[in-house]
């Protein structure tokens, strides 16, 4: 058993790193706390980086089934509707960063990936599991479950997300913190909306203290939209929940007053659901990312706020460059793959959590700073938009 990884979470970055491994031969023990994997969350943009990375994994088909490929991006007041902004996506950015930008289902991702791993020989499931706490050893790591149970590997990947249990053994066991954001996510089928408004488009609305994004997924049958306001948590919500119920009348009394256009985006959800948005501070060093056999992936480690739209683009970066060790004769065993890994990501990692941050500000932004924004964003256009430090992707260990 001790040649085995154990990858601790079946989400999007548990699912990659089993994927990775496995393409270089490596068996994993998936344990995964949940009874079953199904459908949770709503939708995700994937920037170019991230499809290099499914593209490399040859999921590219199985993504262009279920993913949405938005011609650009739009940003418009929230109040007045006015374009604040514009970026052009569709074969542009391929010109620019060599791969698409996709918009698509978190459900479709994650099934798309579990078929992926599915396929694979070596990767033993284990649902309706817990991981309750890691021990390392000199050449194993010791996993405790909720079962009473232990299981041995030879290296632990924690991808067991924002209150990420693995996480106690490399960098600390303090929870993450609230950011006074509430998201608000809902699905709207096609057929549910005005014909003008089906289009292949990502459409930014930013306000003080709010922001709303909306983009199509499931190749346009249904469009996504989540809604961000700042301010304080509502009584009894559900800190750790992806899927609370919550009052449409709640968004409305949130945002304030907004321009019709937008209104007609909001006004067509018939189901919203809300998360408290956490985050940590950017990470600080490889130390946070990894120990000598235990390697944390995705939230897990780097939990951001949603307003670059990388949380899981960073995790499946993540996998893809621990699979690229995995293959590296540089690095031969554990202890070595894991302090490379480590210290070809914490930076990147640390950027993108710092970024986030800082567009979460600019977004909500009133006053001097909103007039800055504006103004900035009117003189450079896409030279502001275009990331191209972060969707050129990691680069090749
Ligand atoms: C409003 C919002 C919008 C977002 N939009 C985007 C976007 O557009 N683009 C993007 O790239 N990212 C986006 N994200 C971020 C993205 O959803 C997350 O970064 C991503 O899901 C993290 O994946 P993960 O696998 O690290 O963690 P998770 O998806 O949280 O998976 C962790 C898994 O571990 C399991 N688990 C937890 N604890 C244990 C345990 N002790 N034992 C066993 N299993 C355990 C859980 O059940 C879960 O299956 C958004 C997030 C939010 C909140």
């Amino acid at each position: 058993m001790s040649q085995h990884v154990l990858v601790a979470g079946g989400g999007i970055g548990g699912l990659g790193a089993t994927i990775a491994l496995a393409r270089q031969g490596v068996p994993s023990m998936v344990v995964e706390q949940a009874q079953a994997f199904g459908e949770v969350g709503a939708g995700l943009q994937l920037g170019p980086n991230a499809v290099r990375v499914l593209a490399d994994w040859g999921l590219r088909d199985a993504l262009d089934a279920v993913a949405a490929w938005p011609e650009d991006l739009c940003v418009r007041d929230a109040a007045d509707g006015r374009e604040l902004g514009h970026l052009r996506l569709g074969s542009d950015i391929v010109q620019r960063h060599g791969q698409p930008y996709a918009c698509l289902h978190r459900a479709d991702l994650h099934a798309l990936l579990l078929h992926a791993a599915q396929v694979q020989t070596g990767i033993q499931w284990h649902l309706a599991t817990r991981v309750a706490g890691v021990t390392e050893r000199s050449d194993t790591v010791k996993v405790a479950l909720d079962t009473g149970e232990t299981l041995i590997a030879s290296a632990v990947v924690g991808a067991d997300g924002l209150w990420s249990r693995v996480r106690h053994a490399v960098a600390d066991t303090l929870p993450p913190q609230a950011t006074g954001h509430i998201a608000y996510r809902g699905l709207i089928p096609a057929g549910a909306l005005p014909e003008a408004l089906r289009t292949p488009r990502v459409q930014v609305w930013l306000g003080p203290h709010l922001h709303v994004v909306h983009y199509p997924v499931r190749r346009g049958e249904a469009f996504n939209v989540v809604a961000v306001a700042s301010g304080r948590a509502p009584a009894a919500l559900n800190a750790q929940s992806w899927s609370e119920p919550a009052a449409g009348i709640e968004l409305q009394v949130a945002l304030g007053s907004v321009h019709p256009a937008l209104s007609a985006w909001l006004d067509a959800v018939s189901t919203w659901t809300r998360w408290v948005l956490h985050d940590r501070a950017p990470l600080n060093g490889p130390h946070a990312m990894a120990s000598e056999r235990i390697a944390l992936l995705g939230d897990a480690a780097h939990p951001m706020r949603p307003y670059l739209a990388q949380g899981a683009a960073m995790a499946l970066e993540d996998a893809w460059v621990l699979g690229r060790l995995v293959a590296d004769p540089a690095t031969p065993d554990w202890p070595q793959r894991l302090a490379r890994y480590a210290a070809l990501r914490w930076a990147r990692n640390a950027k993108v959590q710092s970024r986030s941050r800082r567009n979460g500000v600019v977004f909500h932004a009133r006053g001097p700073l909103r007039w800055a924004r504006n103004a900035a964003m009117a003189l450079l256009g896409e030279r502001l938009m275009d990331n191209a430090w972060l969707y050129r992707g990691p680069g090749t260990p």
